[in-house]
């Protein structure tokens, strides 16, 4: 689903991050405002009018939704989730979890922050607007003020919907879950809404399609399609940690991983190990069996092809972090969200500073769908 993605800035602790796609979709709305909505709506302006409202009308909805994605972080924050970041792509924003909600009450106050964050800054555009309008700022400034007052409105309405994932299917997944303390039934239900509600905007889209707005369609289609894989995939999603749920690191982990001593050089490394075993990781352990770190390809890529034969692996290695390790004991589930948040498909396995072993996405996927067969039969 998601393409190349740039780092665009921090803020509070948030990174914020652009996927490509997102670019077209600035471009293309920048194009539809300049050139069909404010020419329609506000006649007898230059074109360098029209192009500059809609560049500045797509700034401000650039920000609309970094505010709008921003409060849930900050709400997911408060309730103890960690958040792996703000992403905005082709329909909007994303604020990325790593975790379910902890409560109904906490799902409840992040999913509500949204649309209320979304109301509160169309309103506060909406006043603007009116002292615009006293002031005589001018059609361009007012005429963009009235757009970024209306969109985010639609924003707050769209994201209230009771279709799981957006804003209003968690609200009511959180009511579901707090009336019969049953997280998998309430996402059941919430993500069939979300999947039902697909289907309904797929279905607008053709009918607007057939009848002469082939942008618009399109648009209705995609976003339809999007909604019911999005809703598909978070009950997918629901089904895997709580087959996890409960069993220990230990239980996935490979004894006798494959380890590197400090004192390999980088070229060896490459002939010898990642040529050899076709991991992207290695973790790093001295002669006494205690782990250092690790050593991935992308910490070999950033050192330059001349330089391999002379460095070595324990002067480019990482150390141990919350990112790349984990303990034996931890929960499986805890391992996953780890990998989902440091973007790591391998862990190390510590136990009291040495390595237990490796524990992977991939081995732990294995054991899931063994499980699921089991279950059937
Ligand atoms: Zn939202």
């Amino acid at each position: 689903m998601f393409g190349k993605r740039i780092n665009l800035f921090k803020l509070l602790g948030f990174e914020v991050r652009i996927d490509l796609s997102w670019i077209f979709i600035a471009v293309l709305i920048a194009w539809s405002l300049s050139t069909g909505l404010f020419p329609f709506k506000f006649k007898n302006l230059s074109t360098e009018a029209y192009w500059i409202m809609g560049i500045i009308g797509v700034l401000g909805l650039f920000f609309s939704i970094v505010f709008h994605e921003f409060s849930h972080s900050i709400l997911a924050r408060k309730y103890g989730m960690s958040m792996k970041g703000i992403t905005l792509f082709i329909f909007g924003g994303m604020a990325e979890m790593a975790d379910e909600p902890p409560s109904p009450r906490a799902e409840f106050m992040m999913a509500v922050a949204g649309p209320i964050s979304s109301i509160l800054i169309g309103l506060a555009f909406y006043g603007l607007l009116i002292l615009g309008k006293l002031g005589g700022w001018g059609t361009p400034v007012n005429g963009v003020l009235g757009y970024l007052a209306a969109i985010n409105g639609i924003l707050a309405a769209f994201n209230l919907v009771p279709a799981f994932p957006l804003d209003g299917g968690r609200v009511l997944r959180s009511a579901l879950w707090g009336w019969k303390k049953d997280l998998r039934w309430a996402t059941r239900v919430t993500s069939n809404i979300g999947v039902f509600f697909g289907i309904v905007l797929i279905v607008f889209g053709i009918i607007n399609f057939f009848s002469g707005n082939f942008i618009g369609g399109m648009w209705w289609v995609l976003i339809g399609m999007f909604l019911q894989s999005a809703a598909k995939m978070s009950y997918q999603q629901l089904l895997t940690r709580r087959a996890l749920e409960g069993e220990p690191v230990r239980r996935f982990m490979k004894k006798d991983p494959v380890t590197v001593s400090p004192s390999t050089t980088v070229d060896s490394l490459v002939e010898d190990y990642v040529y050899r075993y076709h991991f992207k990781m290695f973790p790093v352990v001295e002669q006494s069996g205690r782990l250092l770190g690790c050593v991935t390809t992308k910490d070999v890529k950033e050192i330059p092809k001349e330089q391999w034969a002379a460095k070595t692996v324990g002067e480019i290695a990482r150390a141990c972090n919350d990112g790349n390790t984990i303990g034996t004991s931890e929960d499986a589930v805890k391992a996953l969200s780890r990998m989902n948040s440091s973007g790591n498909s391998r862990l190390m396995v510590v136990d009291d500073g040495r390595l237990a072993g490796v524990i992977t996405m991939k081995d732990m996927l294995k054991f899931l769908s063994l499980r699921v067969e089991l279950d059937e039969s």
